[in-house]
């Protein structure tokens, strides 16, 4: 909807400016001359003095023939760049000749003088109005000649003049219009109303557009008022219009498709965004639970940490689970019940703690809580046991119902701690000891712990360092035939004299080297140094009957399918005879139960070697199944000997192990035989041979040479 507003340019193709638009306001004509003599410009008011056709004329026709020579003159000087004076000229106007005063200015472009502005100045009586009223027989006829429509109003509104294109527009001859009011015809001719109650009641001019539906044309309405009345000049925009329009489609068309264009840049932001969150979240949350992870408890812990450090009353505590026997599970159920199972502890936890508790995964099936605001270590204590309560509870992991404990190592803030690292790792020693006593336990730590952990450590290198140096040694603990007292052998005993912590016993040592990969070296270690020593023997003592060793050897020692291979060749290499070397393994290879074991344990038996059983009685094979395997004694383990005597039921089955044992060929032999009423005992029972402190302790190479000497019937080379 147009709006009535004050007159714009009317000439297309000029600039809008206020220049122009003075210009345009001028009620005296203003022209500008070309060089080459013609009207090349002019505004509104030169339009009414001097007619439409105005700027296809040369300037010499707008004067009288006696004016011609000075308007020329005039122009000609402004051309050369003169500045001539002000110069009366009688104009040839709509209206007749008039005389004005014309004043010349020169028009420059580019420092160029280009033309020559001409300013006219009309008597006082005779201005631009006076045509648009329609009086005088020359603007009437120059009004019937316009292609737009133009009509006057007297001050009641009525038409006092219509043009042609005017009547044609209204659809009506002058006849049937003039002297009536221009709202009540366009009542009756159904045109709008539109702006023209404002452009009527108005004293300046203005314009407004209009869209005539008998036409189908927009017009744009030019009002000028007068003395008289209004003049009214019609011009058709629909042309106009339409291209504007096109111009504004396109310009929402190319709006829309830089707000789509924005749009979707939005979006890529979002997505960008999100995706950083995301790699955000990945960065501290473990994939499979969804907990946060070590880095992310870390950063927590150091919080606390801080926090504590500020404000002692502001404690924390830190729960460090491992999962006992989860690789059970996960090698016997597959690793998708595994990681579900995980999942499914990672919940439990949570629901153990307040919102507020950090559940975190560190891997594996380790787990860590962070209790924050916890004042008092019994909280956590208390925490912990809740946590072994619920882990009680079997799990229900797709089929499989299963049932899981916890080994648990507790911090708490009361140790004053300053780094997270330090938290964590305190945790983790606690966490160590409560698998060590036994599974399903919770510790919490202490400073001993930290000692106790970093001499692990030390024993780690040392242990390393230690076998290649060869700076470990082996006790012998002499092997007696129980009916005669008769020295038969030694079984060879791992010792490691410690620089700083002493003579170390095998119970810290042994399990130390299984972890961390070492134990075979230290068994073959053994073995050689054994063997070669009892050998010495052999040829240091010529009379002694021939002794036999026992060697201990780790069940990890099955994972070595070239076992055999190497026992025969070192054998042969120290000259020692294999019937008089007895390995004692444990039950524990007989577990696995694989296809390999036994090829393996049949090829040590066809070198000779007699295999042991060690430990008898405290695994879970039965007698039975023991005779399908190359196995030679069974060495019934300490624990029965010494309870032998208390009597009750460890003497009833240590009996039944020799009688079955006789019964399937196998010889017997006790371990741990520290007083005379054992040893009655089993000499009555009819056990072969015997071993423990009553007889001797193992004994450094040293003292076992004495204790060969002191048997007797040993002749010294
Ligand atoms: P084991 O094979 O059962 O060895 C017997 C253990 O019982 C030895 O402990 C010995 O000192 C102890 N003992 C013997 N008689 C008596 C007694 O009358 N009373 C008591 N209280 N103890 C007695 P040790 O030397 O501390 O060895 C402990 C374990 O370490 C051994 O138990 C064995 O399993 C392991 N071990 C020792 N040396 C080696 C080795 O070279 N290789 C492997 N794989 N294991 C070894
Ligand atoms: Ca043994
Ligand atoms: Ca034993």
């Amino acid at each position: 909807m147009t709006r009535y507003r004050p007159a714009p340019p009317p000439s297309a193709g000029l600039a809008t400016s206020w220049q122009h638009q003075a210009a345009e306001s001028l009620p005296n004509p203003l022209l500008l001359i070309g060089s080459a003599g013609n009207v090349e410009s002019c505004n509104r008011a030169a339009l009414l003095y001097f007619g439409l056709e105005l700027t296809t004329r040369p300037y010499a026709e707008l004067v009288a023939p006696e004016s011609a020579e000075a308007l020329g003159a005039a122009v000609a000087e402004v051309l050369r760049g003169e500045s001539p004076a002000d110069t009366r000229l009688n104009y040839h106007t709509t209206a007749g000749f008039q005389p004005m005063e014309s004043r010349f200015y020169p028009f420059t472009e580019n420092d160029r003088v280009r033309g020559c502005i001409v300013s006219s100045t009309a008597r006082p009586d005779a201005n631009a109005h006076d045509v648009a009223t329609g009086d005088g027989r020359r603007a009437r006829h120059l009004l019937e000649g316009l292609t737009d429509a133009f009509f006057s109003l007297d001050d009641e509104g009525r038409f006092s003049y219509l043009n042609v294109q005017a009547q044609r527009l209204l659809g009506r001859p002058s006849a049937e219009l003039l002297g009536r009011r221009l709202l009540e015809v366009f009542e009756t001719l159904g045109v709008e109303k539109g702006h023209w109650p404002e452009a009527l009641g108005s004293h300046t001019p203005g314009v407004f557009e209009q869209f005539y539906e008998a036409q189908r044309s927009w017009l744009e309405v030019h009002t000028y008022p007068t003395e008289a009345g209004l003049a009214v000049y019609l011009h058709d925009v629909t042309q106009r219009r339409s291209v504007q329009q096109a111009l504004r489609r396109a310009h929402d068309e190319l709006e829309a498709r830089v707000r789509a264009r924005t749009e979707e840049l939005e979006e890529a932001t979002r997505r960008l965004e999100a995706a950083n969150v995301q790699l955000q979240h990945d960065a501290f949350h473990d994939a499979l639970t969804g907990l946060p992870n070590r880095a992310l408890l870390l950063d927590r812990l150091s919080q606390a940490v801080a926090r504590n450090q500020r404000h002692r009353a502001q404690g924390f505590a830190v729960l460090f689970l491992d999962f006992d026997r989860f690789k059970v599970i996960n090698d016997s159920l597959g690793h998708a019940v595994g990681d579900a199972l995980l999942t499914a502890l990672g919940k439990r936890l949570q629901d153990c703690v307040r919102p507020t508790d950090t559940v975190a995964r560190l891997g594996g099936d380790e787990f860590a809580v962070l209790l924050t605001d916890v004042p008092v270590t019994a909280e956590a204590v208390r925490t912990a046991e809740r946590i072994r309560v619920a882990l009680g509870e079997p799990l229900q992991v797709g089929e499989h119902q299963l049932s899981i404990s916890a080994s648990v190592g507790i911090v708490a803030s009361e140790l004053g701690y300053s780094s997270a690292a330090a938290v964590l790792r305190d945790a983790d020693i606690a966490m160590y000891r409560a698998k060590l006593g036994g599974k399903a336990q919770h510790r919490l730590f202490g400073p001993a712990m930290r000692d106790e952990a970093v001499r692990r450590l030390d024993l780690e290198t040392e242990l390393r360092a230690a076998l290649t140096q060869g700076a470990l040694e082996v006790a012998y603990q002499p092997i007696i035939a129980i009916a005669t007292g008769k020295l038969i052998g030694f079984e060879a005993l791992a010792r490691w004299p410690h620089p700083r912590y002493g003579d170390l016993e095998p119970g810290e040592f042994i399990p130390l080297a299984e972890e961390i990969g070492l134990i075979t070296q230290l068994d073959r270690f053994v073995l050689r140094r054994a063997c070669a020593q009892v050998r010495a023997w052999q040829r240091q003592f010529p009379g002694l009957p021939p002794l036999t060793l026992s060697v201990n050897l780790s069940s990890r020692q099955f994972a070595h399918p070239e076992l055999a291979a190497w026992l025969e060749e070192t054998l042969l290499e120290l000259d020692f005879d294999p019937r008089n070397l007895k390995l004692e393994i444990t039950e524990s290879v007989f577990m696995a139960s694989s296809d390999e074991v036994l090829r393996t344990l049949r090829e040590i038996r066809n070198l000779g070697v007699q295999i042991h059983i060690d430990d008898f009685g405290t695994g879970y094979s039965s007698l039975s199944y023991l005779q399908n395997l190359p196995v030679s004694t069974l060495k019934i383990d300490r624990s029965f000997i010494t309870r032998m005597g208390e009597g009750g039921e460890s003497g009833e089955l240590v009996q039944t192990i020799v009688a079955m044992a006789k019964a399937l060929g196998l010889s017997v032999t006790a371990e741990g035989i520290e007083t005379s009423v054992q040893l009655e005992q089993l000499k009555r029972l009819g056990c072969e041979y015997g071993q423990g402190y009553l007889y001797a302790r193992p004994l450094s190479p040293v003292a076992t040479e004495v204790f060969v000497a002191a048997q007797g019937g040993v002749e010294e080379v």
